[in-house]
């Protein structure tokens, strides 16, 4: 079965292997993987933090400033792009569907964290013309544009500039995600459009307490306006107990959202951590040559055939459809 993963951090590694010298990352790392999993489109989304020279072990090469490292991950990944054969970037339905068709991966560009915007709403504009089709306003820190959901003192939802840029990616046609927004944040940009909205890599809180989880208001609210909830296979975001987290584990945060809103607003976000060094991620679902592990805990949860194949494809496609 067919997957579609709405979060990969796959444009850092590729920054970090290229950074160390290698080359054709994608054709040699990632689509074996791709391959063995049946992944068939992922969201590329460019992490970016003011916590970046923080994370310095995951990023050998920390860059002076975060404009200078988001100019240069796409950089490299934009010669990944035009080097890899089997990989395409999508920037409407009808790409990935045509990308798909030729037995290719189709690639959707995404951002998480405007903070190498320096501050420019403009910028909105600049990254929808160079293909970026989705976007989270924050990663988990707060910057101009938003409160993330480990706001610093308090937290101030969407800046006059974030109620722009959301406005904006609105009418441009790109993917609204709230994977990282703070409480007010979250309800700030629900009140500033009308179109569905996304939580591309967040699970259930009722299930894991972890902050970066969804309120049952919360899932309503994305339920209401035909979003979807990508789930993230991170331990820490399916358990409270973390060690003891398992594929099937995720499986019921699956079916704790159907049961509340229904199936057709659960997706995969599995958010692979296999360019950590060692990769502490799910055993059984490490990586992206496991998802189909996934599917089958879903199964062994319950879930249909037609049901496996809304929440492995057809629900993230009939958003893109929507909004793209
Ligand atoms: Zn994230």
């Amino acid at each position: 079965m067919n997957i579609f993963d709405l979060h990969a951090d796959t444009m850092m590694d590729i920054y970090n292997r290229v950074g160390a010298g290698e080359t054709d990352v994608l054709a040699k790392h990632h689509l074996p993987q791709y391959e063995k999993g049946k992944v068939g489109a992922v969201i590329y989304a460019l992490w970016m933090t003011n916590q970046f020279a923080e994370l310095a072990e995951y990023f050998p090469e920390t860059p002076a400033s975060a404009q200078e490292a988001m100019v240069k991950v796409m950089a490299r990944s934009f010669r990944e792009f035009r080097d890899t054969d089997a990989v395409e970037l999508a920037r409407t339905a009808e790409d990935i569907e045509r990308i798909r068709s030729k037995g290719k991966v189709a690639v959707l560009l995404g951002l998480e964290g405007f903070y190498g915007f320096g501050g420019e709403v403009g910028m909105v504009d600049v990254m929808y013309e160079l293909g970026v089709r989705h976007g989270m306003l924050t990663w988990n820190d707060d910057n101009e544009f938003a409160s993330g959901v480990e706001f610093e003192g308090e937290d101030k939802g969407l800046s006059p500039i974030g109620v722009e840029a959301i406005r904006r990616m609105e009418q441009l046609g790109m993917l609204i995600d709230v994977s990282h927004a703070s409480q007010k944040t979250f309800w700030d940009i629900m009140e500033q459009t009308s179109g569905p909205v996304i939580a591309s890599h967040s699970n259930a809180m009722a299930l894991c307490s972890a902050p970066r989880n969804l309120k049952d208001d919360q899932i309503r609210a994305l339920a209401e306006r035909g979003g979807v909830i990508g789930l993230n296979g991170w331990k820490g975001f399916i358990c409270d107990e973390q060690e003891q987290a398992t594929v099937r584990d995720l499986a019921r945060h699956a079916r704790y959202i159907a049961d509340l809103v229904g199936v057709e607003h659960v997706a995969c976000g599995f958010d692979f951590a296999d360019y950590f060094d060692p990769n502490d991620g799910l055993p059984g679902l490490m990586d992206a040559s496991e998802c189909q592990n996934f599917v089958q805990a879903l199964a062994e949860e319950g879930f249909s055939e037609q049901e496996l194949q809304l929440i492995a494809w057809d629900n993230a496609m009939r958003v893109i459809r929507k909004v793209l």
